[in-house]
């Protein structure tokens, strides 16, 4: 299996490439070239789906039984799937141990990298911005693969103080950079690590946001697995959505062959992508802070690759995806509504997309709505908080944190200042 760009399709690279590098040479996005069709009669428990999804697109890159062992090691958390309503099942991707879907990825590309790097004795530095879920969950991924570095940039001060735990305690190979600046501040700094030619001289250096094909390739497995649990075929996902890897992902499970009758690409107020699949016209803004933050998105970065996928046309798009946003008050009220009824206690990520299932139901009461949970309520206790009125329970991976001892590197907002930490000088 070839991945190409999404800005030069001529271009192209294998699996070991596109991982190992991120982004293609002209800055495009990596895309499978061909999508061979999976037989959903033999998808049984997570990891033997995982198996029989991930091996179409890792397509002989590494060896089967490899490939076996590392969705075995990699997917060792459950998946249950939870029903909210007849019509309407949470499916919880926050089982995983940073509690947020996002481990799916970072877990999977852990291991995908130390199996596909050449020359184990060359040390690849993995380096990644982050707003909160993501590296946290890429620390943890990546911690004591032996190999790897991983360096993660967070703004000071704007990740929640459970977060910042998981981010700064691990040690080993996990060196936390607390800048002096924005999440933008960040993403620029690790942009500049890839342009700098001393850095790149002297480091192997892969990105790990979800621009890497790795992590995308995990998280079209659970729309195979939903199918699979249900036993149901043209179900519709409801995707809290942000950079669109997860809607992403589901729409190469359905192009894998998967039945989907329909993704709900649900949205804060961040809604550039809805607002396109209703005018046709692609606005990014800056983003705008929510109490759903991880979806604080103005750009999504996946956009392109869903561009590339339905050849730039908005009628092809909407046959697939609907498109729907909600303020904090109607997530907020939403919240409430669901525990009131059953005792559910939801993220505010999770309570957008149930919005979203409730505005498609209504329109089409026969269907089957799976929700994606991406991350468990206790990570936003603040907003469970005010919501319900109570503090959520904390499972056991986010308490054994609170006594745990913050290190990290400070740096000030100079990319001169980063460069030195990053070549230790
Ligand atoms: C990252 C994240 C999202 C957004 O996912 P995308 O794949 O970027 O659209 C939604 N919810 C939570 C909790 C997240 O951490």
């Amino acid at each position: 299996m070839k991945f190409y760009s999404t800005r030069d399709k001529s271009l192209r690279s294998n699996l070991s490439d596109a991982i190992l590098e991120g982004l293609a040479p002209d800055g495009g996005l990596f895309m499978p070239e061909s999508f061979s069709k999976i037989d959903s009669d033999n998808f049984a428990s997570f990891p033997e789906t995982a198996f029989e999804g991930a091996k179409q697109l890792v397509d002989g890159a590494i060896e089967e039984s490899q490939l076996k062992s590392i969705c075995d090691d990699a997917f060792d958390f459950e998946v249950p799937l939870v029903e909210l309503s007849p019509n309407t099942y949470i499916l919880e991707l926050f089982h995983g141990p940073t509690l947020a879907f996002k481990d799916f990825g970072a877990r999977f590309m852990a291991r995908m990298v130390a199996a596909l790097k050449t020359d184990s004795s060359k040390l690849t530095t993995v380096i990644v911005a982050t707003s909160g879920d993501t590296g946290g969950a890429v620390a943890n991924g990546f911690y004591n693969v032996p190999g790897i570095e991983v360096v993660l940039l967070y703004p000071k001060g704007k990740v929640s103080p459970l977060q910042e735990k998981q981010l700064t305690t691990l040690g080993g190979n996990i060196t936390a950079v607390e800048v002096e600046g924005t999440f933008d501040d960040c993403q620029n700094m690790v942009k500049k690590s890839f342009a700098d030619s001393e850095i790149r001289n002297n480091l192997n250096l892969t990105a790990a946001n979800s621009i890497n094909i790795a992590r995308l390739i995990p998280q079209m497995l659970y729309f195979m697995h939903s199918v699979h649990k249900l036993g149901k075929k043209d179900l519709v996902f409801s995707i809290p959505s942000g950079n669109f890897g997860n809607l992403t992902a589901g729409v190469f499970a359905k192009r894998l062959g998967l039945p989907v009758k329909k993704f709900l690409a649900a949205t804060n107020i961040n809604d550039a992508v809805p607002q396109y699949l209703q005018s046709g016209d692609f606005k990014p803004k800056p983003s705008v802070r929510t109490i759903s933050n991880a979806m604080d998105v103005g750009a999504a970065s996946n956009f392109e690759r869903l561009m590339d996928i339905y050849d730039q046309s908005l009628e092809k798009i909407k046959k697939d995806l609907a498109g729907f946003s909600f303020t904090d008050e109607q997530t907020q009220t939403r919240m409430k509504k669901l525990y009131d009824e059953t005792g559910y206690v939801i993220d505010p990520h999770g309570a957008v997309g149930l919005l979203a299932s409730d505005n498609w139901l209504k329109e089409n009461p026969g269907d089957t709505v799976v929700l994606l949970g991406t991350a468990h309520p206790s990570k936003f206790i603040e907003v469970v908080e005010s919501t319900l009125g109570f503090t959520p329970k904390i499972p056991k991976q986010l308490a054994d944190l609170q006594d745990k001892k913050k290190v990290v590197s400070p740096c000030g907002n100079e990319f001169e200042e980063f460069k030195n930490i990053l070549l230790k000088k």
